[in-house]
Order: C-alpha cells, then sequence, then structure tokens
C-alpha cells in the first residue's frame, strides 16, 4: 500500500503529462489562402482552428472559426480576401512546446480563451533569428479526451 490517495495519483499522473503526449497534427494553411479555401478546409480537415504557417512550417498566426465568420459577413468576396486579412497574428500568438506539462497548456487555454494552441519547436536561423517551427496542436477536444480516459480508471 503506497499511502497516497486516489485523489492525490491522478494529480501526479495529470502533472506528469506532456503535451507530446496528447497533441493532434496540425492543420495549417498559408497566409495567401483564400477565406472560402481556408472555410472549405475547416470542414474537410473537421476543425475550428487553422494554424497560418509560411513556407518551411514556420508559425506565422492562427485563424479561427468566428475570424472567417467575421470575413463572411463584411463585404467581401471570400474567394478574394485572403486569410491574413482575418488571422490572429505573430507575436499575439499563445504556444505550448512538446516538454510543457498537459495541464499548464490547458491552463494558457482558459486562460486566454481560446480553442487551441500551436505546438512548436523553437528554431535559431541562419541570421540568429528564432523561428517557431509547427510540430502539431492542442485543443479543447484533447483536454476532454484526457478527462473521459482518466475518469474511465483502467
Ligand atoms: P472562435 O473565435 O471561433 O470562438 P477561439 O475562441 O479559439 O475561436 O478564438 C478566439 C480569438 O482568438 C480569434 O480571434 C482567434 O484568432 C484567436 N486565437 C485562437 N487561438 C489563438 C492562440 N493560440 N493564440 C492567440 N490567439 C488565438
Amino acid at each position: 500500500y503506497s499511502g497516497k490517495s486516489a485523489g492525490s495519483l491522478l494529480v501526479e499522473e495529470i502533472r506528469r503529462m506532456r503535451v507530446k503526449d496528447l497533441k493532434s497534427v496540425p492543420v495549417v494553411v498559408r497566409e495567401e489562402t483564400s477565406v472560402y479555401d481556408a472555410i472549405v478546409t475547416l470542414f474537410v480537415e473537421d476543425v475550428g482552428t487553422l494554424i497560418v504557417v509560411s513556407e518551411g512550417g514556420f508559425l506565422e498566426g492562427v485563424v479561427s472559426r468566428k475570424d472567417l465568420l467575421k470575413v463572411t459577413i463584411g463585404q467581401n468576396d471570400v474567394r478574394q480576401v485572403p486569410v491574413n486579412m482575418a488571422m490572429t497574428r505573430m507575436p499575439n500568438i499563445i504556444i505550448t512546446t512538446m516538454d510543457e506539462t498537459i495541464h499548464l497548456a490547458a491552463a494558457k487555454l482558459i486562460e486566454h480563451q481560446v480553442d487551441a494552441l500551436p505546438v512548436v519547436r523553437k528554431i535559431i536561423n541562419d541570421q540568429g533569428l528564432e523561428k517557431l517551427e509547427v510540430v502539431g496542436r492542442i485543443t479543447k477536444s484533447n483536454i476532454t479526451q484526457l478527462f473521459v480516459e482518466l475518469g474511465e480508471d483502467k
């Protein structure tokens, strides 16, 4: 008998879990992608948030369902308007990394009231500048999935 309550074991398990254990594949578009094509991508990929990247897969921004709705209800031709007109851009993107705890990533989702975080790897380029390579995404769905699994008590 370990002397630990089920509750404290659960807390330990949650604190041990890392973003790399839970992340999903990132669904990305380029910033010149039209709002129309971005909306089609939401349906085809069955996601709520698209990560906008530059050549090489580096983080430029994030575009959500409501960002796309907002430009669509304006007087815009959604086939002509690029997603970069609608997205939230760097450096205002809340990110996470592979080795961050799931608990911290979940706290960021709540604190910043967003549905998804890009998972990035920091890279220093030739000019000594830091770039963020997109390697995954963490969403509220991932966290809900984990909550269900932890509750099943295998
Ligand atoms: P929705 O807008 O569809 O409700 P969110 O709540 O995720 O979806 O997004 C709210 C706003 O925050 C949007 O303008 C979106 O561009 C922005 N946003 C989404 N994810 C992030 C993030 N990880 N970092 C910064 N801003 C984000």
